[in-house]
């Protein structure tokens, strides 16, 4: 008989942001690490199809998969902590696609007369997408996004809930991620909204098994007695969820407190302990690394890290592949475009990172042009590779009015110009240049490698996509002649396709583009070479030579 499925249903009470996320993913990577083959995945509350056609103010960074889906950013962490998992369409759906499913469904007469209602047609289209996201796995994850009390996640619950039936009490792990504050004046954990958030879930007819309860003390003793009495779920499986200096501690600390032990034995998993000793080795090192760079950040949306999630994650790992710490400075663009130029001064190296429309782009060519002049590390991703072609267009090649169709549509020097695909495109959901590309990498470029070729050490590679616009192959010969380097293409001698993906300076410190976005794919275990390479090239440029360390934030 083929073994059972397992499944663990992390749900969340309180407040949203108490790092549900980082819990699940935290317990993928405890479970992958016990030799276990795991999957994850997160079903999010809201009407959108995808988080494609959202703003990242609103819901933080779309994360892309090699397929091309656009994801919450769950996802990146459960990528960046579960580490063989191979992430597909499958592992992201939102109400909005199941609706979108079941309504197909039914116009193309697919329910035969019936009535379609919530329940049973939705749930069960709900529990059919997660059946087939845990197919190829032993153990399945699944977040539920929102929070416990919302209307809009219900029929997600409804559908845990049917599932305990379905698979078997005994194949289904709920574990529910509460907030337990401390209360200064009265000197006191306070476990009342704990009691509420898990009477609520009871309500709907689910019993946690497992607790985790986010303060910022350990739970003593009397008050993990306390809430398990009153939530019915036994002490031992009442644990704390810390408040941790680095996401990379928080498996750790599960792990101390016996939470993959308490796991395996609840769903019957036979597992090995698993040996942490690589995953320690490196957050130590971020914690307690040898040095310090300062990498200036230019865009728009400074106020909100989460935009840039998976490239904050990426610089941190390519700080751990340079045992440094790596401070980022949020550089505004509109600052710039002023005329301020003292913060991009004060840097170790420059990043412009991906992002979408007009606002603050002249500011961004300028501090392209600050890193390409006063020769400091400069890293372009995607509309930064753009950008740093356009500045080279406008001030090396003398294109005065070079620009990206993006911004000036139909202009005359438009040396980044929408792709061939993408025009008459009128549907925003899920149409840009999406998902993994193959990309060939110059090897070498007047006698010596190229950057690129340097930091991969390899021809093809394969990276992840998210972006309707493209180097023009009309200007790029008179690019090449004034000295731009096109050292990663994208190429299809069938089709005919030939698309610039990365460019790079001679005669500059460490000056790189790149079409795709390297953060998706980068693990802290396994930093990505581009910001391996990045970062080197900022400790390189540490004007002080040993900067001090600044204690840990
Ligand atoms: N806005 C640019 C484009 O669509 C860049 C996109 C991005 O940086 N992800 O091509």
């Amino acid at each position: 008989m083929a073994k059972p499925k397992k499944y663990i249903f992390v749900t969340g009470g309180v407040l949203s942001s108490i790092g549900k996320g980082i819990s699940a993913a935290s317990i993928g990577m405890l479970m992958e690490q016990r030799g276990i083959k795991v999957t994850m995945l997160k079903m999010d509350p809201y009407l959108n199809v995808d988080p494609g056609t959202m703003s990242p103010y609103q819901h933080g960074e779309v994360f892309v998969l090699d397929d091309g889906t656009e994801t919450d950013l769950d996802l990146g962490h459960y990528s960046r902590f579960v580490q063989n998992a191979q992430f597909t369409r499958k592992n992201s759906f939102t109400t909005g696609r199941i609706y979108d499913t079941v309504i197909r469904r039914e116009r193309a007469g697919g329910y035969l007369g019936k009535t379609v209602q919530v329940i049973p047609h939705i749930t069960d289209e709900i529990k059919s997408q997660l059946r087939a996201a845990a197919e190829d796995a032993d153990l399945a994850i699944v977040e539920v996004g929102g929070t416990v009390g919302d209307i809009e996640s219900l029929p997600f619950l409804e559908a845990i809930r049917q599932m305990q039936h379905d698979e078997g009490r005994a194949n289904c792990l709920f574990v529910h991620l509460t907030l337990v504050p401390y209360i200064a004046t009265a000197n006191e954990l306070k476990t009342k909204p704990t009691q509420h958030s898990v009477k609520e879930l009871r309500e709907i007819g689910i019993q946690p098994d497992v607790l985790l309860c986010r303060s910022d003390r350990k739970l003593p003793e009397d008050v993990k007695r306390k809430i398990a009495l009153f939530c019915n779920v036994p002490a031992e499986q009442v644990f704390t969820a810390i408040d941790c200096h680095s996401i990379y501690e928080v498996p750790l600390f599960f792990h101390d407190e016996g939470l993959d032990e308490k796991i395996s034995e609840r769903l019957g998993i036979w597992a090995a302990r698993p040996d942490l000793s690589a995953w320690r080795k490196m957050v130590r090192t971020i914690l307690e690394p040898q040095g310090e760079v300062t990498i200036g950040i230019v865009g728009k949306y400074t106020d909100w890290k989460d935009t840039y999630k998976s490239l904050n994650e990426s610089l941190i790992h390519g700080g751990v592949a340079n045992n440094v710490r790596v401070k980022t400075e949020y550089i505004d663009a509109e600052e710039v475009e002023r005329g301020q130029r003292d913060k991009l001064a004060e840097v170790d190296a420059i990043l412009v990172p991906g992002g979408f429309g007009e606002r603050g782009i002249e500011g961004k060519i300028r501090a392209v042009e600050y890193a390409r002049t006063e020769k400091i590390p400069y890293f372009g991703i995607c509309l930064g590779m753009q950008l740093a072609v356009i500045e080279f267009a406008r001030n090396v090649c003398g294109m005065k009015q070079a620009h990206s169709a993006e911004f000036n549509s139909g202009g005359a020097e438009n040396v980044v110009d929408l792709m061939e695909s993408q025009k008459g495109v009128t549907d925003l959901g899920g149409t840009m240049r999406l998902g993994a590309y193959a990309c060939q990498i110059t090897p070498k470029q007047g006698g010596k490698p190229t950057r690129a070729y340097a930091a991969y050490g390899k021809e093809q590679i394969s990276e992840r996509h998210r972006h309707r616009f493209e180097v023009s192959n009309s200007f790029r010969s008179r690019l090449v002649e004034k000295g731009l380097v096109v050292s990663g293409k994208h190429v299809n001698p069938q089709s005919g396709i030939d698309l610039v993906e990365m460019v790079e300076l001679e005669d500059h410190p460490w000056f790189l583009g790149c079409q795709f976005h390297p953060e998706f794919l980068s693990q802290p275990m396994k930093p990505h070479p581009l910001f391996a390479a990045f970062i080197k090239a900022a400790k390189e440029q540490a004007k002080d030579g040993q900067p001090g360390l600044k204690g840990i934030r």
